[in-house]
């Protein structure tokens, strides 16, 4: 099966849109978050699509650190805002 072409929900405006238009951050078991992360790096999911009209949201609402059960201060909202500028 072809990986990019899986639908994925984007928490910010409930859109179901292929993977390769979201942002993915994981958090793992030890509590460590990677935007974008590698198949190898395994734990609990979101979708952001790639636009900062949704990453806003999604940060602003807290709905991603309640998802994610994270702390807001621990979490790399600024690597988000870097998938955005590539
Ligand atoms: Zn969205």
């Amino acid at each position: 099966m072809d990986e990019q072409n899986i639908f994925r929900k984007c928490i910010a405006c409930n859109t179901l849109k292929s993977r390769d238009r979201l942002i993915k951050i994981t958090i793992n078991k030890a509590k460590e978050i990677q935007v974008m992360p590698d198949s190898k790096f395994q734990g609990r999911s979101v979708y952001i699509c790639k636009n900062s009209e949704c990453v806003q949201k999604a940060l602003k609402k807290n709905r991603i650190y309640r998802i994610l059960r994270v702390n807001p201060d621990k979490f790399p909202e600024e690597k988000i805002r870097a998938v955005l500028e590539n």
